[in-house]
């Protein structure tokens, strides 16, 4: 199998138990009455609609270039992420009103029902599940040598977490007695919170992205001295940077030799880009602007 195809199996893997786990947990959320479940269903269909966006738009950002988009496809996965950034943050929110209305409710002295046993099944099956997928995903990334992989074995690490947290609300509801059932929307407020975090780690790099934000200041000092290392090449200047999807692109201006050949000055270009590619991948996008040197 090629790399490719490993990591898309590994992602496809993850997506499966990510939604089979939706349907679990809203039923156990649902029928146990439990606000906490009914979050961390949330959290799951978020991380399984991310998967999609992965699979499906991964595919189309790897499609070429074509007459309509001259700068290839990336955006769209970018468009996907953002859209899914804005509904979590809403569902985030939704459940963090909900279990702020619950926890009012209990203060003013009114008795919260105690969730079923079934929500903390559902917990605890997360809980298990999340940690094998943690457990398969880091051992191929690091076979793979893949970061993308490992950041999403530590992103089932934490929703392992956030299902402990879940775990214990809901326990501690149902076995700590009824003063105690303030904890399943004390649980779904700190899980609400935490997919604010989730929101906002999608939602901040895809805005910059879409805005034409420039690369990290290491990046750009990298490609300058890639230029740099090239003979010849002096004063690498005007260098504007972008992200577009999974490649980036990039406009510097050079100085040369006045005296140089086109044919020496062509070759210096092509090999400032075949460095370019050779860092950054084979669709990455360089223009090159020459001057004379002064
Ligand atoms: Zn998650
Ligand atoms: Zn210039």
């Amino acid at each position: 199998m090629t790399r490719e195809k490993e990591i898309y199996k590994v992602t496809l893997v993850g997506g499966v138990a990510n939604l089979l786990l939706v349907g679990f947990k809203f039923i156990a959320g649902t029928v146990g009455h439990s606000g906490a479940m009914l979050a961390d269903a949330v959290h799951s269909l978020s991380d399984f609609l991310t998967d999609v966006v992965v699979l499906i738009f991964v595919g189309i950002s790897a499609k070429p270039q074509d007459e309509s988009h001259d700068f290839g496809h990336g955006k769209f996965e970018t468009i996907a992420t953002l859209f899914i950034g804005l509904a979590l943050v809403a569902a985030a929110l939704g459940i963090v009103v909900s279990g702020a209305g619950k926890l009012a409710a209990w203060l003013q002295g009114e008795s919260l029902p105690s969730p079923g046993k079934i929500a903390l099944w559902g917990a605890l099956v997360s809980i298990v599940v999340k940690e094998l997928l943690y457990q398969y995903t880091a051992i191929k990334g690091r076979k793979l040598e893949s970061k993308a992989v490992v950041a999403n074995a530590w992103h089932h690490r934490s929703d392992s977490l956030s299902s402990i947290g879940c775990a214990i609300g809901i326990g501690g509801a149902i076995f700590l007695g009824d003063r105690w059932t303030v904890l399943d929307p004390l649980a779904s407020i700190v899980v609400g919170a935490m997919l604010v975090k989730v929101a906002w780690d999608l939602l901040v790099p895809s805005v910059g992205e879409l805005t034409e934000q420039s690369l990290p200041d290491s990046t750009e000092k990298e490609i300058m001295g890639l230029i740099e290392s090239v003979e010849g090449v002096c004063q690498p200047h005007n260098l504007r940077t972008r992200r577009i999807g999974n490649r980036i692109a990039a406009e510097v201006h050079i100085r040369l030799d006045g005296a140089m050949t086109l044919n020496e000055a062509h070759e210096k270009a092509s090999a400032i880009e075949r460095l370019f590619k050779g860092r950054f991948g084979n669709n990455a996008h360089i223009i090159i602007h020459m001057e004379p040197k002064k």
